[in-house]
């Protein structure tokens, strides 16, 4: 198939596109470096350096495509508090441009990077049908973007697939491709910077809630499985019952914020310096996907089973690369 994946420099982006690669795809790369890295992008591919707001650029970029990936957006739950408007521009109007791209090229096929975000806080079991009341203007403009998509679903002019990923983690097996992110944010990252030293303690934001150990549960999911994923959507969403179908893309398994503190001791073999703080706005206690949907539909089970194997590959990785891409400058 000829693919098209926009944002395939970014972090997920690019273990998708290694994925597709592997399996005989034809890969073209639509990323403008805003947040991706060119590293990150193999020789393999076309790729085409280019913002998705650009609407003449997307239409050649997307011409004679059989499908498109669509990653590149904004993605942090903070920088939306602050900038909320960056986000519906980025998340939402750059994401119609797009599809008005796909529809001048006649690509209707659309594997679309969402979130568990669009949940907002859980009510009851994190299943599809659980009400979408997202509590952060990033999981406003995910939502708002899956609703497009879905309208347009129902007038035939996409068939698509959205993918609401928990929290993505890790890095590629064969250590080619891992996480860089200039304001880096994530738990994981962060652990293993504090460990080895090159950053300051962690924070633990908050240990009162009510957890087992009163620290917040997430369901983290490697990457590559996350990849994969979206390989199995491509053809999946050809024979899906409605036009338009979420798909949950976790492990049903949550781990808290001291168990990843402890895991990352165990592979590192280092203590992780921490103190505790304040809770951070806007985080859930639990986020645990119910993940029968992916089993159903794309045939999916994460193959990385523990969080000491998603830690092993994201360590690997920062030692390999302990100033992130620009160590291979
Ligand atoms: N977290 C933390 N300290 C940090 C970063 C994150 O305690 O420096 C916690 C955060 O409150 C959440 C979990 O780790 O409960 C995962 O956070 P992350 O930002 O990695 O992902 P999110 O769940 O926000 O998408």
């Amino acid at each position: 198939m000829r693919v098209a994946v926009t944002g395939g420099a970014g972090y997920i982006g690019s273990h998708a596109v290694a994925e597709l690669l592997t399996l005989g795809h034809q890969v073209t790369v639509i990323d403008d470096l805003s947040a991706g890295h060119a590293e990150a992008v193999p020789a393999a591919t076309r790729f085409v350096r280019a913002d998705i707001g650009d609407l003449v650029a997307m239409t050649t970029a997307l011409d004679h495509h059989d499908a498109i990936i669509h990653f590149a957006g904004l993605l942090s739950v903070g920088g939306s508090m602050k900038d909320p408007r960056s986000y519906f521009q980025t998340n939402f109007i750059k994401g119609l441009v797009l599809l008005d791209a796909a529809k001048a090229a006649g690509v209707s096929r659309f594997i679309f990077s969402s979130t568990c975000a669009t949940y907002g806080v859980p009510r009851g079991p994190l299943n599809e049908d659980h009400p979408k009341e997202p509590v952060n203007p990033y999981g406003v403009s995910k939502r708002a973007f899956e609703q497009v998509l879905e309208a347009y679903a129902r007038i035939g002019q996409v068939r698509a697939i959205a993918l609401r990923y928990f929290n993505a983690a890790g890095a590629r097996r064969d250590g080619s491709l891992g996480e860089d992110h200039t304001h880096e944010e994530h738990l994981i990252p962060l652990a293993i910077d504090a460990a080895a030293g090159r950053r300051g303690p962690l924070t633990i934001y908050g240990d009162d809630y009510e957890t087992p150990d009163g620290t917040c549960l997430r369901d983290y999911i490697h990457v590559d499985d996350l990849a994969r994923a979206h390989v199995l959507a491509l053809d999946a969403v050809e024979r899906t019952e409605a036009p338009f179908t979420p798909i949950n893309l976790g492990t049903g398994r949550g781990t808290s914020v001291r168990e990843v503190i402890q895991s990352v001791e165990r592979v590192t073999g280092t203590k992780v310096p921490h103190s505790v703080g304040p809770r951070r706005p806007g985080d859930p206690p639990a986020l645990v996907a119910a993940p029968q949907r992916s089993l159903a539909i794309l045939g999916f089970e994460p193959q990385v089973a523990s969080i000491d194997e998603i830690v092993e590959t994201a360590w690997k990785w920062r030692k390999a690369h302990p100033q992130g891409y620009s160590s291979e400058r």
